[in-house]
């Protein structure tokens, strides 16, 4: 038998003062995260008496173990009600009175004179049944211990630091957290609101909760459960549940690990496409079934928040800042774990079944580039399925491509080089002198692929990676065998001087003179491979280009061969000069460069002459 409860008046042992004022001050963008706690307090007390039924150590009836969320607006309280353990008077001495109340003012010490972290500690801290002042200018806990023969007893607590104990007649056992609610927190009374917290937090506690007389979690969420026991539809089926309005995801991982840290977790890969902006936030972390938050970058790198789901992990810290969580161990090692999980599904998918991965592979393209030129640790692994896909639509690894033009494409420094065009409509005038000489050309247009070109080039040994009209082909891929030009030295520095002359001015021009097949454009206009890398990867990074909207250095390459070229040289003055300006405006439309005003007159000029 235990004692009867003794009336008591007490002092809470707290050194600082006034430590509500505080704590309402530091969190007051959060206040609603006192039902959280309370709510998890009222399922941890749930659970352990399931847990102590399974041991034998309890065997009265359980009954219905249901925790209960009600909320009487005329007296203006919330009352959270489990069938849990319960709390005998002395429990409540040394849980609530010592242990709660000690652990929110050693969190105020250490945060009070810390102004610049409060903004980073909201939400990410455990006061637990502490976090009811927030919101309640009194808090009464009526409760009774599964213990046999123990006595009900209730505390009230009115936000000083005082608190009064006493015998209560509550028969049944478990426990009421009755919240006075303060006047400035009485939007919590609106059941709407009530409803939106339990919602957020509560959609997956593993006890059931009751609001006005409905249930409103799932307390058997998949991840929770073993994979053996689930189906394709049960996966797809929880993602809806989750994201009612996307389109099904392309495949799912499930997480389950407790060794050497607690972790569980369902991570779907959404169909990306080329949307690199996709909202992140959609996965949510949690612990033991509680939410907390899904703001993920810091528990997981940046690439991998491109993928929805859930993690539930009782092992990340939520009561510390974010810069700590960034270095904390476990955060770490489970972001490892996750990194490498989500590589090896990958390359999981790419063994046994490389058709579907290669169909899926322009909605994973964005993720797999995003994480190798991000993770090192991912790209170890990915490039061994990382795809490529050339201008006829078919797909390659690194290795295999390399392997399938080496003997074509190979310069004289001994590199590979890589072609490819960004924009298969605009290049095609250089795609076609490309399939001319034999050589393949690869499609990188998606929004990374400037910034992936660029991560993996010095990754792969011995490969240089160059835009179709980064230069003319012949220097693209440098062979010991050249064209012979039909031009004299003498032509050719003539020529150069010719053109130098008439085109000089900006943009800045290197005018070269070289042999290439008659059949080809007379001028040739490239783009130096490292200017636009740079354009590029300025523009999708949002930036404005370093060069304007043009790039100012281009390379007009001559073709010594060109039967206008000849022309051009036996020419009188004036003709020379409108050849010239002719023949540069038709490279410039093929590089569709030409534009506005410049096009018009083109196109007139071109026009008198028909
Ligand atoms: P924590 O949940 O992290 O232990 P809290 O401040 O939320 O910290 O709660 C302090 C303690 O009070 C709990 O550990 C538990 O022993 C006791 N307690 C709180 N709420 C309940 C409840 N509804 N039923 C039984 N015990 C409770
Ligand atoms: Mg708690």
């Amino acid at each position: 038998m235990e004692a009867s409860v003794q009336a008591e008046k007490g002092q809470l042992s707290i050194h600082t003062d006034n430590i509500f004022p505080i704590i309402k001050k530091f969190l007051y963008s959060d206040h609603e995260i006192f039902l959280r706690e309370l709510v998890s307090n009222a399922v941890d007390a749930t659970q352990k008496l399931k847990k102590l039924a399974s041991f034998g150590e309890f065997s009265d009836e359980l009954g219905e173990l249901k925790v209960t969320v009600k909320v009487d607006e005329t007296a203006k309280t919330i009352t959270i009600s489990d069938r849990g353990i319960g709390m005998t008077a002395d429990e409540i001495k040394k849980y609530i009175n010592q242990i709660a109340f000690s652990g929110a003012a050693e969190f105020v010490e250490k945060y009070k004179e810390k102004e610049d972290t409060r903004g980073n500690i909201i939400g990410n801290f455990g006061l637990g049944f502490y976090s009811s002042f927030m919101v309640a200018k009194e808090v009464e806990i009526i409760t009774k211990s599964y213990k046999e023969g123990s006595e009900a007893a209730r505390w009230v607590c009115d936000g000083s630091t005082e608190f009064t104990i006493e015998a209560a007649d509550k028969t049944d056992r478990g426990t009421d957290i009755i919240l006075h609610i303060a006047e400035d927190s009485e939007e919590f009374l609106q059941k709407y609101r009530l409803s939106d917290i339990l919602e957020k937090y509560g959609k997956f506690l593993p006890v059931e909760i009751e609001f006005d007389e409905k249930i409103i979690n799932n307390p058997n969420p998949i991840w929770t459960k073993q994979p053996s026991e689930l189906k394709d539809e049960d996966y797809l089926a929880f993602y809806k549940e989750l994201h009612p309005m996307s389109e099904d995801p392309l495949f799912w991982i499930h997480l389950n690990v407790d060794y050497p840290f607690n972790l569980t977790g369902v991570l779907y890969f959404p169909k990306l496409k080329n949307d690199f902006s996709a909202k992140r936030e959609k996965i949510q972390l949690y612990s033991r079934q509680v939410f907390i938050t899904d703001e993920v970058k810091d528990v997981v790198p940046d690439f991998l928040t491109l993928l929805h789901g859930i993690i539930d992990s009782p092992d990340i810290p939520l009561n510390v800042s974010r810069s700590y969580l960034q270095s904390d161990s476990n955060v770490k090692k489970i972001s490892g774990y996750i990194t490498r999980k989500v590589a090896d599904k990958l390359a999981d998918i790419f063994r046994n079944d490389r058709e579907s991965y290669e169909k899926k592979f322009d909605d994973i393209g964005l993720f797999v580039k995003y994480g190798m030129i991000s993770d090192d640790k991912f790209s170890e692994k990915a490039k061994e399925y990382c795809l490529v896909k050339n201008i006829e639509g078919k797909h390659f690894t690194f290795d295999e491509y390399t392997a399938k033009i080496k003997e074509n494409q190979t310069d004289k420094d001994e590199k590979v080089v890589w072609l490819y065009a960004s924009d298969v409509q605009k290049q095609d005038a250089y795609i076609q002198s490309a399939q001319k000489r034999g050589y393949d050309v690869l499609v990188f247009d998606s929004v990374i692929d400037p910034h992936f070109i660029n991560g993996i080039e010095y990754k792969l040994e011995k490969t240089s990676i160059k835009r179709v009209d980064a230069d003319t082909l012949d220097k693209l891929i440098e062979k010991e065998i050249k064209l012979e030009s039909v031009l004299s030295k003498d032509d050719e520095e003539k020529t150069k001087k010719l053109f130098e002359e008439t085109l000089g001015g900006a943009p800045k021009l290197t005018i070269s003179v070289e042999p290439m097949p008659t059949d080809e454009l007379p001028i040739v206009i490239t783009i130096p491979e490292f200017i636009r890398r740079m354009n590029d990867m300025a523009a999708t990074s949002g930036q404005k280009s370093m060069f304007g909207d043009m790039p100012t250095m281009l390379n007009v390459a001559i073709n010594a061969n060109h039967p206008v070229t000849q022309k051009i040289l036996k020419a009188g003055e004036d003709e020379q000069k409108q050849l010239i300006r002719h023949a540069y405006n038709l490279a410039l439309l093929a590089q569709g460069m030409l534009s506005g005003s410049e096009l018009t007159a083109f196109v007139q000029q071109a026009a008198a002459r028909l």
